[in-house]
């Protein structure tokens, strides 16, 4: 997959524009929208947000492209997604354990092939891209060529993707383990061919605590502290079944977290996935080391993980973005996965009424600042990078009905968030480049 277009300076893109530079947790105004908006791009970057009008009038000299009757939104971020696991998706019916071993892991042993790791890696960059997804942060696999095959797509492919070989030397089958020495050797080797190559990021990824040693963990702290600017990614809390077994196999730790503490894990740089069932103390450890929590709503509900207690983190100062956890999850739409966030905490005792504000944050906003890209990317504020989803539902669907009823940019929104899918993905951008267009819309704007 190439870019299908360069950057042009500076263009003036005019249609509905949405985005949340602020929380909304926050504050009650984070959400800025514009029903005829304009995004001023200039070299790659937003230059200007605004109503549509004044911004023509200061800028004469820009491109106009005419994008009314549909949303401009930022690229959205997958802060949680299996790069291996694209063809688990759909096997129900089980818990985290049994569908590791009977979905995940079958999936993940195929990734040993090179020729269907290279196949596989092109398709799953088109999934995430194909639903408007411009940031993400990935498991790879659990070999180095697989990996490798990744980041090299990845690079090419124009998006923004964090990612690393999935290291494990316990309790998954051999095939997928490897000696802590090779797991030194070989996250060293494409942290120094990838690591901020172009776009991409290296994030070293134990799979979880009860798949990976002491002296694993220990190489994971290692690694850290030898390279600058590295993400660390991996699970928590997901599953009662689980967390008693982590704390079998490290009887030391008085919980879950405590595992990841011990070796300098829970920092900054982190991003931990699911933390479904935490508890007080954690939530405590985990705002004042400044680790941010993936919330996966629809892998927590397919997998019965259990109902993730958002309002005791957000209370807590935990930062929360959002996942798809594919395939644990349902799919690659992020706007989805927001629709089953506000769904499952509405049924969660004490959970929050999320609005389409609170939405759109945790699908872009949130998800730069859980990945230290919130200078970059995530909202539309001058001088940001121009990572832009444009979606323009099909004119007979339903959902454009709903928009040409709709009388408030809140309904608008909450519309886009409950209908749309990658049939709404008119465009993709990033850095002001398109890196995507359907293929019935592909002529050049
Ligand atoms: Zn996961």
């Amino acid at each position: 997959m190439t870019p299908v277009t360069t950057a042009q300076s500076p263009q003036l893109l005019r249609a509905a524009v949405f985005h949340t530079p602020r929380n909304p947790f926050r504050d009650d105004t984070a959400l800025e929208s514009y029903s005829d908006g304009g995004l001023l791009i200039r070299d790659g970057r937003i230059e200007a947000c605004g109503d549509f009008q004044p911004l023509r009038r200061t800028y004469p000299d820009a491109i106009e492209i005419d994008l009314r009757g549909g949303f401009l939104l930022p690229g959205l971020i997958d802060t949680h997604v299996h790069f291996p696991q694209l063809r688990a998706l759909g096997c129900l019916g089980r818990s985290l354990l049994d569908w590791l071993e009977e979905c995940a892991l079958p999936e993940e042993r195929k990734m040993g092939d090179m020729q269907y790791a290279s196949q596989a890696a092109r398709t799953f960059l088109r999934a995430l891209v194909s639903h408007g997804t411009t940031s993400a942060l990935v498991f790879g696999a659990h070999f180095l060529p697989a990996t490798e095959a990744l980041l090299e797509a990845a690079d090419s492919s124009g998006l923004r993707i964090i990612t690393g070989l999935v290291l494990s030397d316990r309790k998954l089958t051999a095939d997928l383990h490897q000696t802590p020495e090779a797991a030194y050797r070989d996250s060293t080797s494409l942290i120094r061919q990838f690591h901020r190559r172009g776009r991409l990021q290296y994030a070293v990824t134990p799979r979880f605590a009860l798949s990976t040693s002491e002296a694993m963990l220990e190489v994971c702290q290692t690694i850290m502290r030898e390279h600058q600017g590295l993400r660390l990614q991996t699970h928590m809390n997901e599953n009662l079944l689980e967390i008693e077994q982590v704390k079998n196999a490290f009887p030391w730790a008085k919980d879950y977290l405590a595992v990841y503490e011990r070796f300098g894990l829970a920092c900054p740089s982190a991003v931990m996935a699911h933390n479904v069932h935490p508890t007080d103390g954690e939530l405590e450890r985990l705002a004042s080391s400044r680790t941010a929590i993936v919330h996966c709503p629809s892998s927590n509900a397919a997998l019965g993980s259990g109902l993730f207690p958002l309002r005791r983190h957000l209370q807590a100062g935990v930062q929360c973005a959002l996942g798809t956890d594919v395939g644990g999850g349902t799919g690659f739409g992020m706007l989805k996965e927001g629709l089953q966030a506000y769904l499952m905490q509405r049924i969660a005792p004490n959970g929050c009424i999320l609005s389409a504000a609170h939405l759109l944050y945790l699908v872009t906003r949130a998800g730069a600042e859980a990945l230290g890209l919130e200078s970059e990317t995530g909202d539309f504020s001058a001088g940001k990078a121009a990572d832009i989803l444009y979606l323009r539902p099909p004119e007979d669907s339903p959902l454009a009905e709903v928009l040409r009823a709709s009388d408030s940019p809140e309904r608008t929104l909450g519309a886009l968030f409950t209908m749309a899918s990658s049939e709404s993905v008119d465009e993709v951008r990033v850095e002001g480049a398109v890196v995507y267009r359907p293929e019935q819309s592909a002529e050049p704007r």
